[in-house]
């Protein structure tokens, strides 16, 4: 049996929570992360250990260690990769704001729901109009990320595409 390998890596400035996850999660996450100076606009990343929003580029979590599962220390197991809407403060607006949150297997749309009352969000996360999001965060919709996997020949097979995000 293949075993996957997991990555380490850290997503927070504020809390600097080492985070693990199979490699294909931290890839999934790496997708939503621009890469500066040529991406202008830049992911809005919820930290569960701390529940901050922040914006975060590729240069914010740089390729992550590879680490044994099993390996000792103080680590969050993120498994999970939510992609979420929170509503814009400006009612005249109508923009959303779109975060992506790494979780861990406990979590689902329903306790992030519960849980959007107690998020903080950094004064640069703004939407397309550049406005804050409302206090406290207004979820408009919450989508659990997956992985595609398909057979790309007999012997080979490589990620062709992802679930398109909200
Ligand atoms: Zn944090
Ligand atoms: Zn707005």
């Amino acid at each position: 049996m293949r075993v996957e390998a997991w990555a380490s890596y850290r997503i927070c400035q504020l809390c600097n929570k080492e985070c693990r996850s199979p490699l294909s999660t931290f890839r999934l996450l790496n997708k939503y992360l621009p890469i500066p100076p040529t991406d202008i606009s830049p992911a809005n990343v919820l930290c569960i250990p701390c529940r901050l929003i922040a914006e975060r580029c590729k240069t914010d979590i740089p390729p992550p260690d590879m680490v044994d599962r099993q390996h000792p220390g103080k680590f969050v197991e993120t498994v999970r990769v939510f992609c979420i809407e929170i509503e814009c403060a400006d009612t005249s607006c109508g923009s959303r704001i779109q975060i992506i949150a790494p979780t861990t297997r406990h979590w689902n749309e329903t306790t992030l729901l519960e849980d959007s009352r107690s998020w903080s969000v950094a004064p640069s996360v703004v939407c397309a109009g550049e406005h804050s999001p409302k206090k406290p965060a207004t979820v408009l919709s919450i989508k659990q990320l997956r992985i595609i996997w398909a057979f790309f020949n007999a012997a080979h097979y490589s990620v062709l595409g992802w679930l398109a995000c909200c």
